[in-house]
């Protein structure tokens, strides 16, 4: 089965192809994506209605592109996948509506997929995919989530943030430091210059004995100790501090936030005499993050899998190869009922 894929739950447009397999992983034919960052910049966040008008512009000529580089026509799609949440409604809409009258007007079936299930089989887009079951660590820019995933469809939720996301935790942060939106890549780069041992910040929940998160917390400690740090100085703003200052506060703040996601994630490995991590989102792509990891799992003879670093944020090849591996599993068939929804708010162990 040829399956066309749109993701356009936030800022980022993605449209993607497909083909499953008898057996094995299904393989990615070709991918486009388009990102709104920098439109968004200027606010400092993304603005939801502008989001959904720039998705409309780029979803046609991104599908054309990909219909190229895959050398496959329209006619011979069998399925088209769309993003059904969660995410901004008005930005949801917009791949939902173009995906349902496009496999209308084809005649042919569609499939909502959820956006995290996406996130959580990225990785099998990657040249050495992981075997179930394993352990998942979802660390994207509204979640964080650890999660028990023994097939396609099988997840159970061992723990997730009470707040903040991880991914949240970092831009937030960054914009305390003065860094453009979306600041988690920046301070990143900003930490590899840094002492992470320089400040204490607090390290949430880490004994909490469950598999839960809390980041809201840290944002608050890494604006009084930035207070602290402009006031001893006597420097009105961040920027004004001398470079290294600011990367040893970029450094902490990032050792904070990896030292939860690592330890935690651990003990999920432990609770569940697992073997296999998968880390999938936005913060999987941080380096200090996969190091440690690496490390530790390394010590434990745990294998971890990662998405390739340009498909840990969002983009359209991660949703057809959603779709394609329910196709592919029989767990769910696509639908010729072209009146869609879209879910803003949907628990990915509700699926
Ligand atoms: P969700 O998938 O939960 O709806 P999202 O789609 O906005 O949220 P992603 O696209 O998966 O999230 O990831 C974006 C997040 O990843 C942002 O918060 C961004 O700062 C963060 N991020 C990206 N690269 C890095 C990095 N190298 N280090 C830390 N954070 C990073
Ligand atoms: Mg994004
Ligand atoms: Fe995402």
């Amino acid at each position: 089965m040829l399956v066309l894929g749109f993701e356009s739950s936030c800022d980022e447009t993605g449209v993607a192809m497909v083909q499953t397999r008898e057996h094995g992983v299904p393989t990615l034919l070709s991918h486009a994506l388009f990102s709104q960052i920098e439109m968004h910049q200027a606010y400092g966040g993304v603005v939801p209605e502008l989001a959904s008008r720039d998705h409309i512009r780029r979803v046609l000529p991104l599908t054309q592109e990909v219909l190229e580089a895959s050398g496959r026509s329209l006619a011979e799609v069998d399925v088209v996948a769309y993003t059904r949440g969660p995410g901004l409604a008005g930005a949801l809409l917009v791949g939902a509506g173009v995906a349902c009258a496009m496999a209308a007007a084809l005649g042919k079936p569609v499939l909502g997929v959820h956006h995290l299930e996406g996130h959580l089989l990225s990785p099998f887009l990657s040249e050495d995919p992981p075997e179930f079951p394993f352990v998942a660590l979802l660390v994207s820019g509204g979640h964080t989530q650890l999660m028990r995933v023994d097939g396609v469809g099988r997840y159970e939720m061992l723990g997730e943030s009470i707040d903040d996301a991880a991914g949240e935790a970092f831009d937030k942060s960054a914009k305390l430091m003065g860094l453009a939106y979306p600041g988690g890549p920046l301070l990143a780069r900003m930490a590899e210059e840094g002492d992470p041992k320089a400040y204490a910040l607090p390290r949430p929940l880490l004994h909490s004995g469950n598999l839960d998160f809390s980041f809201a917390g840290l944002k608050t400690a890494v604006l009084v100790q930035s207070q602290k740090i402009m006031a001893a100085a006597d420097v009105a703003q961040f920027e004004d501090l001398p470079h290294g200052v600011r990367c040893d506060l970029a450094a902490s703040t990032q050792a904070a936030i990896v030292e939860v996601l690592v330890k935690k994630s651990l003990t999920a490995l432990k609770q569940t005499g697992m073997s296999r991590l998968v880390v999938a989102g936005g913060v999987g792509a941080n380096r200090n993050l996969r190091a440690q990891l690496n490390a530790e799992c390394a010590k434990r003879k745990v294998r971890v899998h990662y998405p390739e670093m340009h498909l840990c944020t969002d983009n359209g090849a991660m949703i057809a190869m959603a779709a394609a591996m329910r196709l592919q599993s029989g767990l769910q068939a696509a639908t010729t009922h072209y009146a869609f929804d879209v879910k803003p708010r949907w628990p990915l162990d509700m699926i």
